[in-house]
């Protein structure tokens, strides 16, 4: 520790000036100080190794200090970390707009490159609305979507995240009314229930006139709940999109890159969203960088819109280099690799081994799909008690509310995923 004299001086430091994620000053979840991190290891400190359930977020997917990300960052390095997108363009941001439109629907064909999944949201949502005032249809600039979901913490993201759990109460005012219907009812794996569609096909019918696109997550609503809704639930939604000509967004961030056990989560339902939103495992979790693309005709009928039909977004690092060339390394590494085998491989465990939790008399539901595991619980957990009995045994699992959760590196061994999926059941059993 060069700047502190110790640990717990730096721990100090932290609580007392250091903003970490939905914390408050008053009293502060405990931090872990981490000092590097390895395959599906992070190391601490005091020297205590966890294994990683979280992948940081749906990010580390290759797990951490991969030699080939590793080669990749450093390579760029030599000749150009950052240099402005306007006016200037280079390999790196080519590269991996080929692999990005090589992997993603065909239709899909004008990339741009964000600087995080938030901004992705709000440019995709600027296409939208965009694509209709080019149409002579102002009007059409509000937004649907389901109960349940996340879509990042800027205020247009913000809008069409869970009224209840976006805490749209505090940000009364400063948000725009966005128009909801219910989660979908049907679980991945349960019979299909065609009603599960009547609400969303009301909203579209009564509102299409005002409506620019729907947005949402496809299969798996991410931090919003966990819950992991009916394919034809996401197919249903494509068709009534095009009946009452709205565009369809899907945000990928979360599911994008093998998470689900398909490349993209819309391949589930077969569908070709109009613009699709990627991020956290794109880069590998090395870097922010996220993509929005979107069809030629979303494209061009933007581009046929006044003042000369210009996309009005432009951040500081869109397209940084050297995350670029870390995601297009990321991708090919994801490509290369047994990937489907292996996300097929940890469900089929976590299924296995998480089973035993559902009869747990605290535990409402387990589900898996993927390599994604949920012990969702009756009452929301003490987070800091939580961790800090995981950490004890070794795993690094972070909680929210009443859902305990992994999703770990996809490079993770039999053993290690054990070693989470026991400590997720000892925890939740003393519930
Ligand atoms: C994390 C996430 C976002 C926001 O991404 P940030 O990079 O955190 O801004 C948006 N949508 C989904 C589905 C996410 O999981």
């Amino acid at each position: 520790m060069q700047e502190f004299n110790d640990l717990d001086q730096a721990l100090a430091f932290d609580r007392e000036h250091v903003w970490h994620p939905y914390t408050s000053f008053r009293e502060p979840l405990p931090t872990y100080m981490v000092t590097g991190a390895e395959g599906c290891e992070l190391m601490l400190a005091d020297g205590k190794r966890l294994i990683d359930g979280m992948s940081s977020w749906w990010a580390a997917i290759h797990g951490y200090n991969h030699p080939a990300l590793n080669a990749a960052a450093t390579a760029q390095l030599q000749r150009v970390s950052h240099v402005m997108f306007g006016g200037i363009t280079h390999e790196p941001a080519l590269g991996l707009t080929k692999r990005l439109l090589e992997m993603t629907p065909a239709p899909l064909q004008r990339v741009f490159l964000a600087d995080s999944g938030s901004v992705a949201i709000e440019v995709a949502i600027k296409m939208a609305v965009q694509y209709w005032a080019a149409q002579d249809k102002p009007q059409k600039n509000r937004l649907a979507t389901i109960r349940g979901g996340y879509h990042g913490d800027t205020f247009a993201a913000m809008s069409v995240c869970d009224p209840v759990n976006g805490m749209h109460a505090l940000f009364r005012g400063s948000l725009r009314e966005q128009l909801f219907v219910d989660k979908p009812s049907t679980a991945f794996n349960q019979a299909w229930d065609p009603a599960d569609l009547d609400q969303l096909e009301q909203l579209l019918n009564q509102h299409h006139g005002q409506l620019a696109a729907l947005i949402l997550e496809p299969i798996v609503q991410g931090a919003g709940g966990m819950r992991f809704y009916h394919p034809q639930f996401l197919a249903g939604a494509k068709q009534l999109c095009e009946q009452y000509d709205i565009l369809l967004i899907a945000d990928e961030i979360a599911t994008g890159f093998g998470r689900t056990g398909k490349l993209f989560a819309v391949e589930w339902a077969n569908v070709c969203p109009d613009i699709l939103c990627l991020g956290k495992a794109l880069t590998g979790g090395y870097l922010t960088q996220a993509a929005v693309i979107t069809t030629a005709a979303v494209a061009d009928q933007i581009s046929a819109g006044p003042a000369g039909g210009t996309f009005m977004h432009g951040p500081t690092f869109m397209g940084n280099p050297l995350a670029c060339a870390i995601a297009s390394a990321s991708i090919d590494l994801l490509l290369a690799s047994p990937w489907q085998q292996r996300v097929q491989q940890i469900a089929a465990q976590l299924e296995r081994e998480l089973a035993p939790a559902a009869s747990f008399p605290c535990v409402a539901e387990v589900r898996v799909l993927g390599a994604i595991g949920v012990i969702e619980l009756k009452h929301g957990v003490d987070v800091a008690k939580f961790q800090a009995e995981c950490v004890r045994r070794g795993v690094w699992i972070r909680p929210f509310g009443r859902l305990v959760y992994v999703m770990p590196p996809y490079v993770i061994s039999a053993e290690q995923l054990s070693q989470l999926t026991q400590a997720m059941c000892a925890i939740c059993a003393e519930l």
